[in-house]
């Protein structure tokens, strides 16, 4: 297969890239991200001498560079992880997350048409659901309620997605997932920030009372339930993907400086974020009985790993941190 993969150089994007070349020697990859501050070569580091991995600059929003790199490649199907992703950037500037995750998705979804694309899958998020109160879980019939400008900009995408499959009956499918953890996780993020920052004896800020459910799965389990749906995902259908692992922000950061040895005089609460939902929680049963999806990772052995991989790799993160990974 040969296959335009966006946003390759982030956190999942470049953890599915790794995971497929691995699996399928002979599939190519076409890595197409725009390097914005979130894309990051050194994440690509294991794959850069495979002849299989093209990694092509561009912006999503560009029409004609999308269009050039599905042509050049004759590329079969489309997996679009580009995004604006970070919660607290959507709120200073909205307008981007717009750009990026509307109009570029729409800009994907039309190049794709124009040309008979096979395949286009979309990596969205649970955060399209919106906020959960104490009991219950997201099913992909749970109404879409987007809370955050970037939650809103997702289902923004979404929709056009489903747009594409009803109105051209584009073989197009949509998976959403919850929080990912794992390798290569930019520091701006809840898990990556907290190792990082205890590693250093820095203070670890925790939004509000921390008490914040957030459901975690490891980033190869999602790479591995993206590949389930693109080659066995029907047309036009949603597949949530979830671990069953709920935890609460406190307690993860409670969880990390305890395998640092760390004390947690360390954690300082800090105002909350605006909007901040209160729970999120995953109903994988669609993804798990029909396409016959498992999560591999338990959390205490993934966690664990991670913070490894942290300690081990420090002149990756620290390379983020000085800003000498950006080209
Ligand atoms: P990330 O921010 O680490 O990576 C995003 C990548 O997209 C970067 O490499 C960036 O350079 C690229 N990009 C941004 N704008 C672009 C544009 N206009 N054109 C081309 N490339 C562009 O994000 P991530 O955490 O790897 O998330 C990937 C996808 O998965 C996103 O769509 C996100 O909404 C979704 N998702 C993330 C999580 C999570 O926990 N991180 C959970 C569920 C879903």
């Amino acid at each position: 297969m040969r296959m335009l993969v966006t946003g390759g150089a982030g956190f999942i994007g470049s953890q599915f890239v790794r995971y497929m070349l691995e699996k399928y020697p002979d599939y190519v990859i076409v890595n197409f991200d725009a390097l914005t501050y979130a894309g990051n070569l050194d994440n690509l580091e294991q794959v850069a001498s495979n002849p299989n991995h093209i990694f092509v600059r561009g912006d999503i929003t560009d029409a004609e560079a999308v269009g050039r790199a599905i042509d050049a490649y004759q590329i079969e199907a489309i997996v679009n992880f580009a995004a604006e992703s970070h919660v607290d950037r959507s709120i200073a500037d909205p307008g981007l997350f717009v750009r990026t995750n509307v109009l570029g998705t729409q800009t994907l979804l039309e190049a794709a048409r124009r040309r008979g694309t096979r395949k286009y899958v979309q990596i969205s998020t649970d955060e399209v659901y919106g906020t959960l109160g104490e009991t219950g879980y997201f099913t992909e019939a749970t109404p879409l309620a987007p809370n955050s400008p970037y939650s809103a900009s997702k289902a923004g995408g979404d929709l056009l997605v489903r747009s594409y499959y009803e109105t051209y009956g584009m073989d197009a499918s949509i998976t959403r997932c919850s929080n990912n953890y794992g390798p290569y996780h930019f520091p701006e993020k809840l898990i990556p920030l907290m190792i990082t920052n205890a590693l250093g004896d820095l203070p670890l800020p925790v939004y509000g009372d921390g008490l914040q459910v957030r459901d975690w799965l490891h980033v190869r389990d999602h790479a591995a339930a993206i590949d389930l749906v693109l080659h066995q995902g029907k047309p036009g259908e949603v597949y949530n993907i979830g671990g069953h692992n709920e935890r609460r922000n406190l307690d993860i950061v409670k969880l990390i400086l305890g395998l640092l040895g760390k004390p947690e005089s360390l954690i300082r609460h800090v105002p909350d974020r605006l909007g901040h939902d209160r729970r999120y929680a995953i109903d994988p049963a669609k993804i798990t009985a029909e396409l016959g999806w498992q999560p591999a990772y338990t959390f205490d052995i993934g966690i664990a790993e991670t913070v490894q991989w942290y300690i081990d790799n420090e002149r990756w993160w620290r390379r983020v941190q000085s800003g000498a990974y950006r080209v």
